[in-house]
């Protein structure tokens, strides 16, 4: 799949970038209150027992900022935290390499948690349980099994598939807590806030002009603001106007809801190809030559939220407001319906 300039998940050139303009405190995180009233208390909690924080388990689309609450949760604690993620551990000896490397109260943030692979899990079950390492020694008939005591750590898991996160994994996890799309208001002062950290000059309009068009993510957000602002200084004097954000943002076919090429692509097949559905992910994921995967975790949440797609137990449906939004008739439900052939 080539780069999307919406895509919520991480492109290489932008780690620098995401480092400068996290927020490194509760009290400097924009939206997501609910999870920030939660989190506060239990580090308030665990901050007067003298305790390693309850196991988190953050789940929601990508880009919404689960490693960003990780490390805040990690400077507020005033502990270290490890990152990790479920593919990047592929033994069960490497997780007890960094296991045995925490130290008190320690975050481990493993991201895509719900990709561990089996053996890897079970190791994490006693560890997050009993802050014990159980190790096999020798092989065969004289094989042994000793347990290693561990340091009390804090295990932040994040997934953007709860339902894939196997269900002894999950009973593990003191507290689950869903990120939700942020809504506009948050996303135009996460706009203001980078633009303020990157120097670069924006009017209330540009900054509205931006988050309408983030897709409820700030990481999407941020990526437009640096493209908006590459547009402003060779076609501008540099400042982000709506006008200016306008058309840099058509340039990159990114349309008034945020929709790109890919979006509007996935909603033509289900509505040119299948009649408006119900038409089933694989089926979709297949005419247009993408991974089943990548059409349910990065087009449909933003789709659904839009109610411009529903999930039915048949498949998926276009609804009649994405047929409005790509100007395309509604059938008339009088009529039979004719799935076209084009
Ligand atoms: P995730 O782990 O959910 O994919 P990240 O934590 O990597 O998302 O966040 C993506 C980007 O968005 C980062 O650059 C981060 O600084 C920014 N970001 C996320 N949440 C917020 C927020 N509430 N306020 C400001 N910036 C945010």
């Amino acid at each position: 799949m080539s780069e999307r300039i919406v895509s919520a998940r991480p492109q290489e050139n932008e780690i620098t970038l995401d480092r400068a303009l996290r927020p490194r405190t509760l009290a400097e995180l924009i939206g997501q209150d609910r999870v920030r009233e939660n989190l506060t208390i239990l580090i308030q909690a665990a901050k007067q027992r003298g305790e390693a924080l309850d196991h988190i388990l953050l789940y929601g689309p990508p880009g919404l900022g689960k490693t960003t609450l990780a490390r805040i949760v990690g400077h507020e604690m005033g502990v270290n935290v490890r990152v990790t993620s479920g593919p990047a551990i592929e033994r069960a000896g490497d997780l007890a390499a960094i296991l045995t490397n925490l130290r008190a109260g320690d975050i481990l943030f493993i991201d895509e948690i719900h990709r561990l692979g089996r053996a890897v899990e079970e190791i994490l079950y006693p560890a997050m349980e009993d802050y014990a390492l159980d190790i096999v020694i020798g092989k065969g008939p004289s094989a042994r099994s000793i347990r290693l005591k561990l340091p009390p750590f804090t295990v932040i898991g994040a997934t953007t598939r709860l339902a894939l996160v196997t269900a002894p994994l999950r009973a593990r996890f003191g507290v689950v807590l869903r990120l939700d799309f942020y809504p506009q208001e948050a996303l135009e002062q996460i706009v203001h806030r980078a633009a303020g950290l990157l120097q670069v000059s924006i009017d209330e309009a540009g900054a509205r002009e931006i988050a309408r068009r983030a897709r409820g993510t700030p990481r999407v957000a941020l990526r437009l603001l640096k493209r908006v602002r590459d547009y402003a200084q060779v076609h501008g004097d540099g400042r982000i106007t709506a006008e200016i954000a306008d058309r840099a943002l058509a340039l990159l076919e990114v349309d008034m809801m945020g929709l790109d090429e890919l979006d509007r692509r996935v909603l033509r097949t289900i509505i040119e190809k299948f009649g408006g559905g119900p038409v089933g992910l694989e089926t979709i994921a297949a005419s247009i030559s993408e991974e089943p995967d990548t059409v349910m975790d990065v087009v449909e949440p933003y789709l659904l939220q839009l109610g411009f797609l529903e999930r039915t137990p048949r498949g998926r449906v276009a609804t009649r407001r994405a047929y409005e939004h790509l100007q395309i008739p509604y059938p008339d439900e009088t009529l039979p319906q004719q799935p076209s052939l084009l």
